[in-house]
């Protein structure tokens, strides 16, 4: 136990965050092959409301898990801020904790109004490609004072109170304002006690709050007291706390699952515990913990034969982390000693297991460790320009820090392959309890995170091309068929105004003659200009088409044409710059965006 590079994994974890980001690329981001992404979203609403996480594999910027995932990382710092710092690590995290925080400020324009979704998720599911270049339109969706929720408001009061005991220290003004939008929205939450989902249909069929919505209720009002020190704020959880959900047919507390974006419950009784030391919270700790430790009368979480707890099938490493870093908060704060071993133990075992120590000695973090993922389900990781999960073969990105989901059961199986959303996707909510975890573990086990990390990474391939294909050798013309192929991914980019030239040379004072042919999209050309002396070309303009690696069709640009000479002139392709026989990669059509040549080379 305690045997791997926890500070490495932690920087690693803060990389994934900045994977993650939507809007504007920020000037501390490491992400080499990222790019602005999302630009428009909220522009239909009258709203600018770029910025926050993309969830997962996707593009959706899902408010609930993003505010749960905020809450996750802020309470990893308020206990061990510590460790971030010793790390090396408080500077990114403050970076990647202000992301969703500055999207929340943005996403709240008044008391109660919240704004919970932007894009349409079976829109968005249904294509695959990097995020810099969707194609499809991101509606917002809101909540309101006569449309729920109290789950989505309760939770970003949550993610913004416990972000404000983070910005504290380092910009109080800014913890303050937090501390505004978080103070509204509960009351918001409270007052309207309605579910989310039923307000925002679509999120409805990714991330209904099942558990519903009296686990915020609480979660927030202690969020809030720990923020604030107003006592009012714990009497209000500890209130709301007495209706939270319960085992069926008994009056004892839910304990056979865990703390997820679903449900806080199990947050509850251990922060409770921790904040109150009364003993029904205390009890409520040690029943959950116990199933999923030593068991409860005889019943237990299920565990793998090497060593994983199985909560369910989909993200299994995700429920084991956050139930660790929870435990480990609460081991720091329990008195009974059997108890604080337990499950402190009980969490390294998860980490470890995640982090390699597993049947398979495999790493489950992408970029991290032994035999480690490579083929995670994540759109602009792949960086598909087919909109294809398998168009390349090969993942383009390496997504450092990413906890994959992991085995579907409790057999310690897995398969790396990135059509498996259930074992192989990676979400901002999968990483925050493990990164809050890591930080733990780093505190008292150490590693040093890697130094000159990250490296930018290079170009699998030439990303922007043009292809030319000689369909006709004529006595007085050359036929061609030109193609221009954007597979970028370093990060992915639209053209909006690409621009080629064929370049040949004139036989004496033959009159030249250009023909149009068929063309994708831009307009064929029909005349040809001197360049000087004997030399002419062929200029393609392709302004105002936009040619990105977003599909079969969208990532290229067809164009054919003659290009020749008049009844009684002569035309001799041998000499002519742009001039290669067959269908080849063609360095000597030279490819401009705008006017700035990006690609190939003039003679
Ligand atoms: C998406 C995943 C998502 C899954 C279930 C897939 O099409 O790629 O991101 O988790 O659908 O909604
Ligand atoms: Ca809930």
């Amino acid at each position: 136990a305690g045997s791997f590079n926890y500070g490495e994994a932690l920087q690693k974890s803060m990389f994934f965050y900045q994977a993650q980001i939507a809007g504007r690329k920020p000037a501390w981001s490491q992400v080499s092959w990222r790019g602005d992404a999302a630009m428009n979203d909220g522009a239909a609403a009258g709203l600018d409301l770029t910025g926050g996480w993309f969830d997962a594999g996707d593009h959706v910027k899902f408010g609930f898990p993003m505010a749960f995932t905020t809450t996750m990382l802020a309470w990893g710092a308020v206990e061990y801020r510590d460790a971030y710092a010793s790390s090396g690590q408080l500077t990114s995290l403050l970076n990647n904790l202000r992301v969703p925080n500055d999207y929340f400020i943005k996403a709240h324009p008044s008391a109660n109004v919240l704004y919970g979704q932007v894009g349409k998720g079976d829109d968005d599911h249904k294509w695959w490609g990097p995020a810099e270049v969707m194609p499809m339109a991101r509606p917002a969706y809101k909540i309101d004072a006569s449309c729920g929720g109290s789950d989505l408001a309760g939770e970003t009061a949550a993610a913004m109170a416990a972000s404000s005991i983070v910005f504290r220290p380092t910009d109080p003004s800014y913890a303050d304002r937090l501390l505004t939008h978080a103070r509204q929205l509960y009351t918001f939450a409270d007052t309207v006690r309605k579910a989310y989902s039923d307000c925002i249909t679509d999120a409805a069929s990714y991330y209904k709050s099942w558990s519903g919505y009296q686990d915020e209720l609480v979660w927030g009002a202690i969020w809030l007291y720990r923020a604030t020190g107003d006592a009012t704020y714990l009497a209000k959880a500890e209130k709301e706390y007495d209706a939270l959900g319960t085992e069926p047919q008994s009056s004892t507390r839910s304990y056979k699952w865990t703390i997820a974006w679903d449900n806080k419950q199990f947050g509850a009784y251990v922060l409770l515990a921790n904040l109150t030391g009364k003993q029904k919270y205390v009890d409520d700790a040690n029943r959950w913990l116990d199933w999923w430790t030593v068991g409860v009368n005889g019943e237990k979480v299920r565990y793998s034969p090497g060593g994983e707890a199985v909560l369910d099938s989909w993200g299994s490493l995700r429920y084991a982390a956050n139930t660790a870093f929870a435990a480990l908060v609460y081991s720091d704060g329990a008195a009974d000693t059997t108890r604080k071993a337990r499950y402190h133990d009980f969490a390294v075992r998860q980490i470890d297991y995640a982090l390699g120590d597993n049947p398979r000695r495999s790493s489950y973090v992408v970029g991290y460790g032994a035999n480690a993922p490579k083929n995670p389900h994540h759109r602009t990781a792949h960086g598909s320009w087919w909109d294809n999960m398998t168009v390349p073969t090969e993942t383009r990105h390496v997504l450092y820090g990413a906890l994959v989901g992991g085995p579907s059961a409790p057999d310690d199986a897995y398969t790396d392959q990135r059509n498996d959303y259930v074992m192989n996707e990676v979400a901002t909510d999968y990483n925050a309890g493990f990164t809050s975890a890591l930080a733990r573990l780093h505190r008292e086990y150490g590693g040093a995170p890697l130094a000159g990390f990250p490296q930018a990474e290079k170009p699998d391939m030439d990303e922007i091309t043009v292809e030319t294909t000689v369909m006709q050798n004529e006595t007085r013309a050359t036929g061609l068929k030109v193609m221009i192929y954007n597979k970028s991914a370093y990060p992915a980019r639209a053209l909006t105004a690409a621009t080629y030239r064929y370049y040949f040379r004139q036989e004496g004072t033959s009159a030249i003659q250009v023909t149009p042919g068929y063309t994708q999209g831009c307009p064929a050309p029909s005349t040809a200009k001197q360049a000087s002396g004997d030399l002419w070309y062929v200029e393609v303009s392709c302004a105002g088409h936009t040619i990105a690696p977003a599909g079969q069709s969208a990532h290229r640009m067809e164009v054919q044409f003659k290009v020749g000479v008049a009844e009684g002139g002569s035309w001799d392709p041998s000499n002519d710059p742009s001039y290669a026989a067959g269908t080849t990669v063609n360095r000597n059509v030279p490819l401009y965006e705008g006017s700035t040549l990006i690609w190939g080379q003039e003679p």
